[in-house]
């Protein structure tokens, strides 16, 4: 099944890839875009973003078969509640939130009976945002992970068709793992590079030398990484604070190990564990 009208609600990175992938794939689907700010509903009508851009919710959703939350995940639930009346019958409402169980918790009580919720996280991204960063490529061999949490198969099932037409593989998977796969793979590793970042300037600070300036491959891709937007991660941590400090502890675990082997002089064990990670490194190649 295809949509015949597709609601981008946020006009951010994801959301403007989601309307480039989508006129790349050919779709015959109507789009019709909202943004929060004047400005940014001026860039996307500038930028030829979506078919139309609206300039009140209620607009956007209007007959729309499926609305995607392409939005802070703090914001998704007031966003919810006010379009909730406005709402097709039969239609989907997703969203494309870096956490899902708060995600879940803000939106699902406001999805009136006969509308279909069906969660979703492409796991693709850049650090840039705004409606001028988005790229019809971004979806292209990523996953996307879908979490029906008790929407029926068929609204699933469209949804991943939708999906796959932009690139991306997809994958259903529950709320929990959800949420523990992301710290692990990119919440933590996020914070770590804002951590390394701010030691990096505090140690300038502190000594008034130069330290970024020199900064090599890897720590270019720290501060790379910590460009991400603000917004959009402070949500991050305080949607999925349970896992987030979970997977943190057994990281802070690991690295008391370490730090223990190089204050002990153990190179064997620095050694064997720089050897496990690089065959792991190998085994994803
Ligand atoms: P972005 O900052 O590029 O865009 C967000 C858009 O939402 C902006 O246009 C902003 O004006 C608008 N907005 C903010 N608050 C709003 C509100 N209350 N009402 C209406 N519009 C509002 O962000 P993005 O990277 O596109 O992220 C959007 C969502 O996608 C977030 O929930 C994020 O967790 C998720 N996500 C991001 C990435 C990534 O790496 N950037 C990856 C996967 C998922």
């Amino acid at each position: 099944m295809t949509y015949r009208k597709v609601a981008l609600i946020g006009l951010g990175l994801i959301a403007s890839s989601m309307y480039w992938a989508m006129k790349r794939a050919g779709m015959e689907t109507h789009v019709s875009g909202y943004a929060r700010s004047e400005k940014t509903r001026e860039t996307a009508r500038r930028l030829g973003l979506c078919d139309v851009v609206c300039d009140s919710l209620e607009e956007v959703v209007k007959d729309a078969d499926l609305v995607v939350l392409a939005v802070p995940v703090g914001a998704m639930g007031g966003i919810a509640e006010t379009i909730a009346p406005h709402l097709k019958p039969g239609a989907t409402v997703t969203d494309v939130g870096s956490v899902k169980r708060a995600v879940i918790e803000a939106v699902r009580p406001h999805i009136p009976e006969g509308v279909h919720f069906v969660p979703a996280h492409p796991m693709a991204g850049t650090e840039h945002s705004g409606p001028d960063s988005g790229f019809a490529s971004l979806f292209d061999n990523r996953w996307c992970l879908i979490v029906p949490d008790g929407a029926p198969d068929a609204a699933t099932a469209a949804l991943e068709d939708f999906w796959h037409a932009l690139g991306a593989n997809t994958e259903r998977m529950d709320v929990q793992h959800h949420d523990l796969v992301c710290a692990v793979v990119s919440h933590i590793p996020h914070l770590i590079a804002y951590t390394m970042v701010g030691v990096a300037d505090d140690l300038r600070r502190v000594s008034d030398q130069e330290v970024i300036k020199f900064s090599a491959a890897g720590f270019r891709d720290f501060t790379r990484i910590a460009a991400s937007d603000p917004t959009m991660w402070r949500d991050v941590f305080l949607t999925n604070k349970e896992a987030t400090l979970e997977i943190l502890g057994r990281f802070t675990e690991e690295l008391f190990a370490l730090q223990r082997a190089i204050r002990t002089g153990d190179g064997d064990t620095l050694f064997d564990y720089f050897t496990h990670t690089r065959e792991i490194r190998r085994g994803i190649l």
